[in-house]
Order: C-alpha cells, then sequence, then structure tokens
C-alpha cells in the first residue's frame, strides 16, 4: 500500500494560523509586536530566496521583519559589528545570519555572538547545551519541525528504532537528541558509517539529512517505516530532490515527506514559533 504523504505545507500553515492568533494577543496584552532580523551577507541565489520566503512568512503571522543586506565584501568585524547593534535592538526578538557567509567572515564567531535570548536559529552553544542537558529553549528549526511531523502522524515513538543519516549540528545531532527525548532509540549514521544499509533496513522512523541525491532507495526501508527527507538537492535539469528516492520509498513506507513541500516549510514556521517564543520571554522579563 502506498505510503501516506505528510503534508509539511498544510502543517506549517496550521501552526502559522495558531501563531497569528499568539502574536495578536502579546500586542494587545504585552504591547509586543515580535521582530525578526535576517542579516545576509552576499549574493548567493539559494541565500536570497531563503531570506525572501522568511520574511513572507513573518509578515503573514504579523511578525516584524528586518531584512540586513551586506555586501561579499563585508568584513567579519563588520558582521559582528551588526550583531552587536541588533542583540542591544530592543525591537529585535530574534536573530537569524543567513549561513554560510563568504570566507572572510568566521560563521561560528558570529553565531556566539548572538544573544542566546535571540538565538532563533538554536545554533548557539549555549542553545545546544541547554538541548543536550534536557533544558531546551531555542531548539533548532528542521529538527523541531521533523518532529511536528512526526507527532501529526500520530505514530507512536516510544521504543521505536530512529536512524538519522547526517550527523550535522543543525540537523542531524539535534534530531538525535529529540528522539531520545520521545524514547525512540536512536542510531546516527555519517559519511564513515559501515553497512549503512543495515542500519537503515531496522528504521521504525528514518530521518534522511545527507545532502545526498536520492541516496535511499525503497528496497532499504522497512516496511511501514516513517520517512522524513530533510535533504534538499538541485538536479542539473533545476529540479530538487530529497536524499530519498520518493517514488520507490513512497510504495514501502508507511508515511512519507516529499521534497519539495516536506520539511522546508516546517523548518520555517518553526522560526517563526522561536521568534514569538523569544518575544514572549522578552515581555516576561521587562
Ligand atoms: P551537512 O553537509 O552539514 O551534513 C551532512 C551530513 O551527512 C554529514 O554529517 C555527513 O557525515 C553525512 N553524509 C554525507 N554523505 C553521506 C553518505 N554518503 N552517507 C551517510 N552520511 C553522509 O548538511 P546539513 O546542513 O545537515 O544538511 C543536510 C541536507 O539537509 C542538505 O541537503 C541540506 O540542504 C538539507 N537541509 C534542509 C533543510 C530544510 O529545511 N529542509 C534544513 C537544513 C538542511
Amino acid at each position: 500500500m502506498a505510503a501516506e504523504i505528510i503534508d509539511g505545507k498544510a502543517i506549517a500553515k496550521s501552526v502559522r494560523e495558531e501563531l497569528a492568533v499568539e502574536v495578536e494577543q502579546l500586542k494587545s496584552d504585552a504591547g509586543v509586536t515580535p521582530g525578526l532580523a535576517v542579516v545576509l551577507v552576499g549574493e548567493d541565489p539559494a541565500s536570497k530566496v531563503y531570506v525572501r520566503n522568511k520574511h513572507r512568512a513573518c509578515e503573514r503571522v504579523g511578525i516584524n521583519t528586518r531584512d540586513i543586506r551586506m555586501s561579499a565584501e563585508a568584513s567579519h568585524e563588520e558582521v559582528m559589528e551588526q550583531v552587536h547593534n541588533l542583540n542591544e535592538d530592543p525591537d529585535i526578538h530574534g536573530i537569524l545570519v543567513q549561513l554560510p557567509t563568504p570566507e572572510q567572515v568566521d560563521d561560528e564567531e558570529i553565531i556566539n555572538a548572538i544573544d542566546p535570548a535571540k538565538d532563533v536559529d538554536g545554533f548557539h552553544p549555549i542553545s545546544m547545551g541547554k538541548l543536550l542537558t534536557g533544558q531546551p529553549e531555542m531548539v533548532p528549526c528542521t529538527p523541531r519541525g521533523v518532529m511536528r511531523m512526526l507527532e501529526s502522524t500520530g505514530v507512536e515513538l516510544s521504543g521505536k528504532e530512529a536512524v538519522i543519516v547526517g550527523r550535522s549540528n543543525i540537523v542531524g545531532k539535534p534530531q538525535a537528541l529529540l528522539l531520545m527525548y520521545e524514547h525512540c532509540t536512536p542510531t546516527i549514521c555519517h559519511s564513515r558509517t559501515r553497512d549503512m544499509t543495515e542500519h537503515i533496513s531496522r528504521a521504525d522512523i528514518l530521518v534522511a539529512a545527507a545532502g545526498m541525491p536520492q541516496m535511499i532507495t525503497g528496497d532499504m526501508i522497512k516496511p511501514g517505516a516513517v520517512v522524513i527527507d530533510v535533504g534538499i538537492n538541485r538536479l542539473d535539469d533545476g529540479s530538487l530532490v530529497g536524499d530519498v528516492d520518493f517514488d520507490s520509498a513512497k510504495e514501502v513506507a508507511g508515511a512519507i515527506t516529499p521534497v519539495p513541500g516536506g520539511v522546508g516549510p516546517m523548518t520555517i514556521a518553526m522560526l517563526l514559533d522561536n521568534t514569538v517564543r523569544a518575544a514572549k520571554n522578552s515581555a516576561c522579563c521587562c
């Protein structure tokens, strides 16, 4: 039987609708309008599209946005100065520096300079440390979005084998933690994993986040598994595909996300959610 398609666009829309109500309430109760600043350094076309989508999504729920464009030649110090200014700005509750930045800018140092209270990407070591120690505050948007999608399937997570392909700080590692907190048994596969096929074949929950086009095919998947495809890969013909071969996988999986229209919209929805949360926290502290 063909898999249930997990519709990221529809789930993201319902998240936005809930957030729009929360934003209205925050405005009327505390006089606070959430504000997100997005810093884009350089002219990368894909980054420009991501940034535009983030601004549009913010507008839909009533979050103010500030678009900070810096030239591709901007120095590391100039980007740091922007971050420091935004840290001090009371109208800004979330700061996002679109990565990657040009090579003269040290991404790690930039992330570390963001006030953890405004770290809506959840990449700051304090945010990561809090997640690791079971006191999550700002959780990275993509793995959070994946958890919301899993929740939407109604599948019981406790006791399940979860396999995550990819061990990045922004997806694979936090994803494993979030799944563990829901009582899954996570396994992280990566580029040096021996016999990855064997691990994947045991997965009740499979999260693919390697950035390798269509590397996971239907014959590798456990029948009935929930398959979440985080990968976004552009093929030579311009089309976008995930890390999973959707056509063969959907014949075996119990539920599966498409690319595009799966995890991508949920990542943005969780960015909005983190921004609203940061604004609420700031309102509580005033
Ligand atoms: P990354 O390059 O930082 O990490 C990729 C990981 O995959 C690494 O840990 C590496 O060990 C592993 N890997 C690479 N080749 C592998 C192989 N052949 N077998 C097993 N593991 C392998 O990437 P990332 O930032 O974590 O992103 C991963 C993918 O997810 C990319 O396609 C990216 O575009 C996409 N992404 C999508 C969203 C979204 O919103 N949908 C968000 C973030 C990233």
